[in-house]
């Protein structure tokens, strides 16, 4: 296991972009299809962590936690927890397929995102990375959950393909909740749960250009750029999460 430090009640992996990408390589190259899974802690997830028992277990199972937004490596770092940088799921799953050149072949399955979006983001991938193979994808309908009918479908045409990554694009703590209850169940190695990463990959969302996610405002551009179902979120998250950091500043 890598080094964790323990903030905000969970506990995150310190690990660089490239150290993340080498693990989930080494266990995509083992034999047996046991489904690993790596969370990417934003602002938001904190936030919801809070109050969200279930989503805390799924945290605490997860066999990869990388930090996914700029406010909470700062918020480690004011904590002295020194998180080497932000792990991004949206910069990692295009860094997992890059870095898959090596071993030749990467085959993939991406599961989420509106009809249609995630063949579109298969034939952006394909065109890009010709190594990686989607072997399928499925856009469940709005309000999919391990109890809903279409989880035998989800089920049934993943565990056909037998991936080696998962790509899960259903929003959090959807994804991670989904993927936490059906991981013996899944034949995939390791599976990415990474939001709008399959929105981006097709286009569909256009990702802050890279001089707004250096300085950390990532979340604004989103914020902005989803008004409707993000303001009110993002609003009541940066209220929240200052009061977060400085409680465990003071628990320190
Ligand atoms: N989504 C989905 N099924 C749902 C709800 C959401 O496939 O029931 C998809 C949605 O189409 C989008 C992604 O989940 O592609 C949302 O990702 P985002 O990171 O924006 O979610 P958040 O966690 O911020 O709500």
């Amino acid at each position: 296991m890598f080094d964790r430090v323990k903030m905000f009640g969970i506990e995150i992996d310190r690990l660089t972009m490239d150290q993340a990408v080498a693990q989930l390589l080494d266990w995509i190259g083992e034999q047996e299809y046991h489904c690993r899974y790596v969370v990417t802690p934003n602002v938001d997830h904190i936030v919801k962590l809070q109050n969200n028992e279930a989503f805390r277990i799924v945290y605490k199972d997860a066999e990869m936690v990388v930090v996914d937004g700029k406010p909470v490596l700062w918020a480690s770092r004011l904590l002295n927890k020194l998180l080497p940088e932000t792990v991004p799921g949206s910069d990692l799953c295009p860094a997992l397929f890059e870095a898959a050149r090596a071993r030749g072949k990467l085959r993939v399955f991406l599961l989420g995102a509106a009809d249609g979006v995630a063949d579109r983001a298969a034939t952006a991938i394909q065109e890009r990375w010709p190594w990686v193979e989607i072997c399928g994808t499925y856009s469940p309908p709005m309000g999919f959950s391990a109890s809903s009918p279409a989880n035998e479908v989800a089920l049934e045409k993943i565990n056909a393909a037998r991936p080696d990554v998962l790509v899960i694009g259903l929003g959090a703590p959807k994804q991670e909740i989904w993927v936490h209850a059906m991981r013996d169940q899944l034949n995939v190695k390791v599976a990415l749960c990474v939001g709008a990463t399959i929105d981006f990959l097709a286009g569909e969302k256009i990702r802050a250009p890279h001089w707004i996610r250096k300085i950390g405002l990532e979340w604004l551009h989103r914020a902005l750029s989803e008004p409707r179902r993000l303001l009110l979120r993002y609003m009541h998250d940066a209220w929240v999460f200052p009061w977060l950091v400085i409680r465990e500043w003071l628990s320190k």
